[in-house]
C-alpha cells in the first residue's frame, strides 16, 4: 500500500507496507477469524492498512506454536553465545533497514522522522546489542554444601513468555521485552498497541531472516481486552511483561495471579517530578524542562509532568519556557525540521484537549498554546500551564500530551513532600548546581531514574522501572534477561569429602 495522500508526505521510493498479518509460527498468516482492522495515519486520521486482528484464537494457536519451539525445538537448546550471534544479526539487520523501519514508525506513529531514526531505532538496536553481549554471561554458582554435597544454582528461561507492548515507542518497547526474552532461552507471543502494529511485524521478518527459529517468536496484532487479555490469562505462558497504563496493568497483574501465577514485569505510568532551584542555570532549566516535557510529543511515560519552579525565579522560568514552547515547530513528522508530530490517535487527542480544558477549570493559567493544530490529523499546540496546584487534576493525572504544568515551591523540605505525593515513581530531576542538593534530592526521590542537570537521558546497561504503582521489575540489559530467567537449585553428592 503507498503511504497515504499528504501534501507534505515526501515520496519514500519503492516504500509498501508490507507485513499486515499475524506472524505465528516462522510465517505471515491471516487471522483465524478472518477479521482485520485498520491501522490510521495520525497525521490525518485515514486508514494506512489493513492488519489482520488476532484475538484468543490466535494467541492459543500462538502460545502452541511457542511451546513447542520451547520444548522441541533448537531455541532453548543453543548455547547463550550461538543465541547471542542471532540476536547481534538481528541487530545488524535493523540497522541496515533503519530507513524504512523509521519510515514505518513515523507513518503509524507520528513522531518526527528524524527522531524514529537517531532516537527510536538506534536505542533499540543498541537495546538488541547490549543484551546479546550479555546472553553468554550468564552463570549461576557452585558450592560445597553441610555435609558430602555440592550445591548448585542454574539459571533458567520460564519457557513461553508474553508481551503486550504499547504505542508510544514500538520498535523500542517491542526490542525491550523481545530480545531478552529470546536472549534468556526462551520463545515468546508478543502483542503490539492496537495504534501501531506494524514495525513489530517488520521486525518479526528481521528476526527470522537473523535465524530466530519458527515459533520461537510469534507476533499477535489485536486488542487489549482480546487478544492482550488472552496473553494475561493464558495458562500456557509462564511470564508476562506489559508496558502502558497503570489501569489495565492492574487488569493484567490480576489475569495472570487468577490464571497460572505468572510472575509479571509491568512498566506502567508515571507524574514525574522535575525540579528547578533557583541557584539553577536558567537557559539550561528551561532547555531540559522542554526536552522534559514535550519530547515525543509528551507521550512518555517519564515524562516530566509537574515542573516544580522555586518561587524567587517562578515569573523568569515561566516567561523563557513560554517563549521556546512558542518556538517549537508542530507538523508533518516528515518534514525535516519538525520537532512535534500529532499525537497517536484520536481518543489520546480528545483525552488531551479534556485535560487542558480541565485545567483551565480548576484555575490554572493558560500561558501558552491549549488547541489543535490545523483541522486534519491530532496535533496540538505546545501547551504550558502556570499556577498549577498539587490537588488539580493536571498535576494528579498523567496527560501524555504535550502539557506543561509549572508548579511553585518555597523551600527544599515543602519540595521533597509535594515531588514524592503522587501514586506513581517512574522518574524525577532536578536542575541546580549545588551538587549536596541534588544529591540529596536524588536520594529522596521515590523513583525508578533521578536525572541531575538532563533528563530524558537512557542506557540499556542502567535499571529502568518504577517505585511504587509506575512498576514491578526492572528492564535494560542484564536486568531485563534475569527478569526472564528463573533460578533453580541443583544438589549432588561429593564422595570423598
Ligand atoms: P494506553 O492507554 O497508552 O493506550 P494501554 O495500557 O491501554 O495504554 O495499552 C497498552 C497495551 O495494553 C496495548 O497493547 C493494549 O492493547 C493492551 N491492553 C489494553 N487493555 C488490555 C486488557 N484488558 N488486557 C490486556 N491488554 C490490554
Amino acid at each position: 500500500m503507498a503511504p497515504p495522500s499528504s501534501e507534505h508526505a515526501p515520496a519514500y521510493p519503492g516504500f509498501s507496507v508490507k507485513y499486515t498479518k499475524l506472524f505465528i509460527n516462522g510465517e505471515f498468516v491471516d487471522a483465524i477469524s478472518s477479521k482485520t482492522f485498520e491501522t490510521l495515519d495520525p497525521r490525518t486520521g485515514e486508514a494506512l492498512a489493513s492488519v489482520a486482528e488476532g484475538d484468543a484464537a490466535d494467541v492459543e494457536k500462538a502460545v502452541a506454536a511457542a511451546r513447542k519451539a520451547f520444548e522441541e525445538g533448537p531455541w532453548p537448546r543453543l548455547s547463550g553465545y550461538q543465541r547471542g550471534r542471532i540476536l547481534f544479526k538481528f541487530a545488524d539487520l535493523m540497522e541496515q533497514n533503519v530507513d524504512e523501519l523509521a519510515y514505518l514508525e513515523t507513518l503509524d506513529n507520528g513522531k518526527p522522522l528524524f527522531f524514529s531514526k537517531y532516537a527510536d531505532v538506534a536505542s533499540s538496536v543498541k537495546c538488541v546489542r547490549t543484551v546479546a553481549g550479555w546472553a553468554d554471561k550468564i552463570s549461576g554458582q557452585t558450592f560445597k554444601m553441610d555435609g558430602p554435597y555440592q550445591g548448585m544454582s542454574v539459571y533458567e528461561p520460564y519457557g513461553v513468555t508474553g508481551a503486550i507492548i504499547p504505542w508510544n515507542f514500538p520498535i523500542l518497547m517491542f526490542v525491550l521485552k523481545v530480545a531478552p526474552s529470546l536472549a534468556a532461552g526462551n520463545t515468546t507471543v508478543v502483542k503490539p498497541a492496537e495504534q501501531t502494529p506494524l514495525t513489530a511485524l517488520y521486525l518479526a521478518a528481521l528476526a527470522k531472516q537473523a535465524g530466530v527459529p519458527d515459533g520461537a517468536l510469534n507476533v499477535v496484532p489485536g486488542f487489549g481486552p482480546t487478544a492482550g487479555a488472552a496473553i494475561a490469562g493464558h495458562m500456557d505462558i509462564n511470564k508476562v511483561g506489559f508496558t502502558g497504563s497503570t489501569e489495565v496493568g492492574r487488569i493484567i497483574m490480576e489475569a495472570a495471579a487468577k490464571s497460572n501465577l505468572k510472575p509479571v514485569t509491568l512498566e506502567l505510568g508515571g507524574k514525574s517530578p522535575l525540579v528547578i532551584c533557583e541557584d539553577a542555570d536558567l537557559d539550561a532549566a528551561v532547555d531540559i524542562a522542554n526536552v522534559a516535557l514535550f519530547f515525543n510529543m509528551g507521550q512518555c511515560c517519564t515524562a516530566g509532568s509537574r515542573i516544580f519552579v522555586q518561587e524567587s525565579i517562578y515569573e523568569a522560568f515561566v516567561n523563557k519556557a513560554v517563549e521556546k514552547a512558542k518556538k517549537r515547530v508542530v507538523g508533518d513528522p516528515f518534514k525535516a525540521g519538525v520537532e512535534q508530530g500529532p499525537q497517536v490517535d484520536e481518543t489520546q487527542f480528545k483525552k488531551i484537549l479534556e485535560y487542558i480544558e480541565s485545567g483551565k477549570a480548576e484555575g490554572a493559567k493558560l500561558l501558552t498554546g491549549g488547541n489543535p493544530v490545523g483541522n486534519k490529523g491530532y496535533f496540538i499546540e505546545p501547551t504550558i500551564f502556570g499556577d498549577v496546584k498539587d490537588d488539580m487534576k493536571i498535576a494528579r493525572e498523567e496527560i501524555f500530551g504535550p502539557v506543561m504544568s509549572v508548579l511553585k515551591f518555597k523551600t527544599l523540605d515543602e519540595l521533597v513532600k509535594r515531588a514524592n505525593n503522587s501514586m506513581y515513581g517512574l522518574a524525577a530531576g532536578v536542575v541546580t548546581k549545588d551538587m549536596d542538593v541534588a544529591n540529596r534530592l536524588a536520594r529522596s526521590f521515590r523513583a525508578g531514574t533521578v536525572w541531575i542537570n538532563c533528563y530524558h537521558v537512557y542506557d540499556q546497561s542502567l535499571p529502568f522501572g518504577g517505585y511504587k504503582m509506575s512498576g514491578i521489575g526492572r528492564e535494560h540489559g542484564l536486568h531485563s534477561i534475569l527478569a526472564h530467567m528463573q533460578l533453580k537449585a541443583i544438589i549432588t553428592p561429593l564422595k570423598d569429602s
